[in-house]
């Protein structure tokens, strides 16, 4: 706890439990806006007091907006919400919204990672195109309802390794290459990867949103 806990009142909530998403929105929002004290005024879910809310979309986008949605009704707060996954070509897009949980069990990326490289384990390296996705939404809180939102989109091109490279990162990082690059994304320090990424691209698409909804609510 952090902005909560110092009686310091929350202005954006970003709708997630991970702390490495939270520190790339505030790094992002840093100095962005007057008046905005990111390291205090930008939580996340728990520090606002969010539910957990069901990613029963089937789209990146409408998991992102159901999330923003429920967030900002819930807090009374303008909340980002963002969903993102693996897309490889050869899949027609798949493990997609499914990336999480593609062996059967949420979050256990080992064995996602390890079903998808036995599954392709015979396609030739000219055709191991893919790319992580990211949808970014924002969601601003009106009389009883959600007066505006906003969904911007990110997305990192690369090619499957045949084998995990690089400690780093999380989820399928160790075995996609970015393009034009010879390291795995787990091979990326947190910097590169950021500057890069489907999730970073999305949230700066995002910004000019998020910038006008934050100076419209302290007008
Ligand atoms: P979420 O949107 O953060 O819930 O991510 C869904 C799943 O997509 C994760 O569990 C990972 O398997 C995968 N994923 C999303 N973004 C990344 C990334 O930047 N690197 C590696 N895997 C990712």
């Amino acid at each position: 706890m952090s902005g909560a806990a110092a009686g310091v009142t929350p202005r954006l909530v970003l709708a997630t439990h991970n702390k490495g998403k939270l520190k790339e929105l505030r790094e992002l929002l840093r100095g962005q806006v007057p008046g905005l004290d990111v390291d205090t005024q930008v939580v996340d879910a728990a520090e606002a007091g969010a539910p957990d809310v069901a990613e029963t979309g089937v789209t990146f986008a409408e998991n992102s907006l159901l999330k923003a949605r429920a967030v900002a009704e819930a807090t009374g707060l303008i909340a980002i919400a963002d969903d993102s996954g693996l897309a490889v070509d050869v899949l027609g897009g798949a493990p997609g919204i499914f990336s999480a949980r593609w062996s059967g069990r949420h979050g256990d990326d080992a064995a996602n990672l390890q079903l998808l490289l036995a599954q392709l384990s015979d396609v030739p390296d000219a055709s191991r195109g893919a790319a992580f996705v990211c949808a970014a939404a924002l969601a601003i809180p009106g009389d009883g309802g959600i007066a505006r939102e906003t969904v911007e989109y990110g997305e990192l091109e690369g090619s499957l390794l045949r084998e995990p490279r690089g400690e780093g990162g999380f989820g399928y990082d160790p075995i996609l290459q970015p393009k034009g690059m010879d390291r795995s994304c787990a091979e990326l320090s947190f910097e590169e990867k950021n500057a890069i990424s489907h999730r970073g691209q999305a949230f700066r698409a995002l910004l000019p949103a998020i910038v006008a909804a934050l100076s419209e609510a302290a007008g």
